[in-house]
């Protein structure tokens, strides 16, 4: 099976001001595509070949393919949650007042852990089998499928996600990605 990049379904200059045209060029263009293309050339003429991106998520060893086809699987679920800031007309369920206490709390939780992921990595809102909601921060191309977890969003905080854009200020980053949320998107995989 030949992976392919998904388009992204926003110009790339469409979420300025909380990411600029030339972060998505790289980020969408250069690593999310490179992604892809290593993953491409691992997996020919492995047990891997024939599966989907979760298959290889759950059942990869660490190491190449796993990482690559996470990275994959990961870009594509945080490209697809976000939209041009302040143009979203939908409201974040109300998942997250019932468990945090209010939506405010619960922001404030999920950047918390995801300005601590220490060096490369990803904040994950998940659902747990029992139906609870979760924040956990994985390392490199960390997956939740992987623990049986369902994703509900991400957010990228590799240095590739917003260094041309905030440099070191990864909790400014985060606070505006905030705004750039597509909640028709979340608020259906929730
Ligand atoms: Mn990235």
């Amino acid at each position: 099976m030949n992976i392919q990049l998904p388009a992204l379904k926003y110009a790339k200059d469409a979420l300025q001001p909380v990411l600029s045209e030339k972060t998505l060029e790289f980020h969408h263009g250069k690593h999310h595509q490179a992604y892809v293309d290593n993953l491409n050339k691992l997996i020919p003429g492995t047990e891997f070949e024939h599966m989907s991106l979760e298959e290889i998520i759950v059942k990869a060893p660490l190491g190449p393919i796993f990482n690559n086809a996470a990275q994959v699987w990961n870009h594509t679920f945080y490209f697809e949650a976000l939209t041009a800031p302040g143009s979203c007309t939908t409201k974040p369920c109300d998942c997250y007042a019932k468990q945090w206490g209010s939506f405010e709390a619960f922001q404030e939780a999920f950047n918390k852990a995801a300005a601590g992921v220490f060096g490369s990595g990803w904040a994950w809102l998940v659902k747990t089998p029992e139906g609870a909601l979760q924040i956990i921060g994985e390392s490199n191309a960390g997956n939740p499928l992987r623990q049986g977890l369902k994703p509900i969003f991400c957010f990228d905080v590799w240095e590739h996600a917003y260094y041309l854009d905030y440099q070191n200020r990864r909790p400014e980053y985060l606070s505006k990605l905030w705004d750039a949320l597509d909640w028709s998107v979340i608020n259906a995989r929730c």
